[in-house]
């Protein structure tokens, strides 16, 4: 039997596959099992921040393994407390919890801002607050949290207790917030499988305040938007405002799975032993994976992330066949008048990964992506819009 036959007996039939088979990776270039070479402009959706096979990533990986790969969470381990402290550093943050992905990290803050709140004001401002078009993960609590009503019709009941309003509809937030008994506020920055569309940088600024002047926890959900994608360390630090929990996971460990809730002062101390948990949270394997892409996204890297993203977004904005481009550094989206499934295949053919969100290119290249093949990316992309 094929891989692919294989896979599609067995493996629960929940994505829709390429038809190409990914053998080897090296940076940003994708062999498959014809040998045809790929740039790749998805980065395992935003996860592959140094690319494929990064050396020193690969080093620090393999250095770890062969000295603790697993330890429970009895006990301490180096790289977990080593990477706590440098993303408490990078951030201004005061305490981390780590878990194994984004669903998880949003579960981890949903529950935090839950006790904060029947701490602080009552058990009945339970309600957590998101916006229509969001996505927070596909767990039955972060499905409730998303507000895509698409994402929920088969699995309902969900978990009570979210309310949804319009993106940069300040009337619709302040009425929330004036009616419903709040534990906290989440949201992305840039709703990514919304289809790349960035908050608006007075209404990001107005959430921020009434959370503040209200003591309800801003949550920013930087699963896609963190850990340098936009240019930033986190995307929040584009705005000048300070969130109480940050949520993270995706770009973080590189390509390891590893997801992180990073609290402020005020909640640092919420959760309490036996409130929370999770097995494989802080493996000493991914938070040494972790360690490493962290200390690479320095001020210089993020500058350059920076200047990619400009360029790839200026490039793409005077191609014809292109109505709109979005997004921020190297996370950007593209309207096309041809159908973006159309423009995927064709750039497949002709060598550029990549993939959709909503009816829009979305791209998420390697953060170390060379010049030479963004270049390249760039005019394929056009060519083929
Ligand atoms: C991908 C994503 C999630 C879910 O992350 P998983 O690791 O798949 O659970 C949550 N929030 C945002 C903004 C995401 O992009």
């Amino acid at each position: 039997m094929n891989i692919a036959a294989m896979d599609k007996s067995y493996v629960a039939n929940t994505y829709n596959r390429s038809p190409i088979l990914p053998k080897r990776g090296k940076g940003c270039l994708l062999t498959d099992h014809t040998g045809k070479v790929y740039i790749d402009m998805t980065g395992g959706i935003g996860v592959n921040s140094l690319g494929w096979g990064d050396r020193q990533w690969q080093a620090a990986v393999s250095r770890q393994m062969g000295k603790i790969g697993h330890v429970s969470n009895l006990y301490c381990n180096e790289p977990c407390a080593a990477l706590a402290a440098l993303l408490c550093r990078r951030t201004g943050m005061d305490k981390v919890f780590f878990c194994n992905s984004g669903a998880e990290a949003n579960e981890c803050a949903i529950k935090a801002a839950r006790k904060y709140a029947a701490e602080t004001k009552g058990s009945d401002h339970f309600y957590i607050l998101t916006l229509k078009g969001s996505f927070h993960g596909r767990t039955i609590t972060t499905l409730a949290a998303t507000g895509q009503d698409c994402f929920h019709r088969l699995f309902l009941p969900l978990t009570d207790g979210f309310v949804h309003v319009p993106a940069n509809d300040t009337a619709a937030l302040q009425q929330a917030v004036d009616t419903v008994p709040l534990a906290g506020i989440l949201l992305e920055t840039i709703q990514g499988e919304g289809g790349v569309l960035p908050l608006e940088g007075s209404f990001l600024r107005f959430v921020a305040r009434l959370a503040r002047e209200r003591k309800i926890p801003l949550i920013i959900d930087e699963v896609q938007t963190g850990n340098g994608r936009t240019g930033r360390l986190y995307s929040y630090m584009h705005y000048g405002i300070l969130p109480d929990m940050v949520t993270t996971a995706k770009g973080l460990g590189g390509g390891l799975p590893i997801g992180a809730v990073l609290f402020s002062r005020e909640l640092g101390n919420v959760l309490t032993i036996g409130d929370h948990g999770s097995t494989f949270g802080g493996n000493p394997i991914c938070c040494a994976g972790a360690l490493e892409v962290l200390r690479r996204l320095d001020i210089s890297f993020l500058q350059q992330v920076r200047a990619k993203g400009a360029y790839l977004q200026s490039a793409l904005e005077a191609s014809p066949g292109i109505t709109q481009v979005t997004g921020m550094g190297l996370m950007v989206g593209v309207e096309t008048e041809r159908p973006a499934l159309e423009v995927v295949e064709e750039a497949r053919k002709r060598g550029v990964l990549l993939m959709t969100a909503k009816d829009r290119i979305r791209l998420l290249p390697p953060l170390n992506i060379p010049w030479k093949y963004l270049r390249k990316a760039a005019s394929t992309i056009s060519q083929c819009c």
